[in-house]
């Protein structure tokens, strides 16, 4: 590359349109058949972003034919209720996917919840179930965001294969789970957290670069390797309201192969997955006798 050219743009919304377009043709097949996949979202309490999110979950199953339904509850709602939902859920052979909207309302404890939901219909992946498969190498429901970053990084056909990969975050929800994946997938993988000594030395070595850390620019372009292939998690919003990632955009594009904007690169991704894991969820769960 030589120092006029930038790195291209791993553009998740154009992505997302090209999958999506694809899984509405997958979904057709299997309502002629009598099968519609169904996610079921959790909403409990009033968290501005959270509906904003569920909201956009749901517009997005309706365009591709996915039967979604929001249960909206109370902020007040005791944990025993919450809980029976989900085992009515995992009873109802109609549900393949169950979200519950995180982060819940003060009082009440997420990881039973979710440790309640059948792994079958763990569409967000996070079930210990779930995440232990991943380790193991096993089939199994993976979490949305690190297996949007995947498909951005295979979207330009790179080889993944014994590249030096480093993972900036450690979260069970990115971090972790992403690595694993680069694991799969033969990279030779090195995590970064807030303990790292040198990240600038660890991030320099990486071919490729995956952000997901929740500080601004964190990750400086002058970091950044030649020919690196960069993936931005990070979503944090600026004084002004706008957005930006955990990477510095500009001057890390200069030496990047590719990289991904904030907005518009893993968060499209990051819905699409969840589309992609509701249908497969109904797939393996009540449709191993269709044609698909
Ligand atoms: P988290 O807070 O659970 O984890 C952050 C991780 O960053 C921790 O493991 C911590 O060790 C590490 N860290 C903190 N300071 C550090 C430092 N100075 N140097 C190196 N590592 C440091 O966050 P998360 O849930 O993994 O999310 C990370 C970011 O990704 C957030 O901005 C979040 O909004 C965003 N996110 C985006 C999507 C999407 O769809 N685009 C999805 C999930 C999360």
């Amino acid at each position: 590359m030589t120092s006029a050219e930038q790195g291209v743009l791993l553009d998740g919304k154009a992505l997302a349109r090209k999958m999506r377009g694809e899984l509405r043709g997958e979904i057709e097949a299997l309502v002629a058949q009598g099968l519609t996949p169904g996610l079921d979202v959790v909403l409990v309490g009033e968290d501005p972003p959270s509906q904003i999110y569920v909201r956009n979950k749901q517009r997005s199953c309706e365009r591709l034919g996915i039967r979604s339904r929001v249960h909206r509850l109370e902020t007040t709602t005791p944990q025993s209720e919450l809980e029976q939902l989900i085992r009515d859920l995992n009873q109802d052979d109609e549900v393949d996917g169950i979200l519950v909207q995180l982060p819940l309302p003060k009082g009440l404890d997420a990881k039973p919840v979710l440790e309640l939901i059948d792994p079958a219909k763990d569409v967000d992946g996070l079930h210990l179930i779930n995440q232990g498969r991943l380790l193991a190498g096993e089939e199994g429901l993976q979490p949305c965001t690190p297996l949007g970053s995947m498909a951005l990084i295979d979207s330009i056909g790179y080889d993944i294969s014994g590249k030096k990969a480093v993972v900036v975050g450690r979260s069970n929800l990115v971090g972790k789970p992403v690595a694993q994946l680069l694991l799969q997938r033969n990279a030779t993988v090195t995590m970064c957290h807030s303990r790292t000594q040198d990240l600038a030395a660890e991030v320099g070595q990486a071919d490729i670069v995956i952000a997901a850390v929740g500080y601004p620019e964190l990750v400086k372009g002058s970091w950044i390797k030649e020919g690196a292939v960069v993936v931005d998690v990070g979503i944090n919003r600026r004084d002004d309201g706008s957005l930006v990632g955990d990477v510095e955009f500009e001057e890390s594009q200069k030496r990047a192969l590719a990289i991904t904007p904030v907005p518009g690169g893993v968060g499209p991704m990051t819905i699409t997955m969840l589309l992609y894991n509701t249908v497969d969820a109904a797939k393996r769960r009540r449709g191993a006798h269709l044609n698909v």
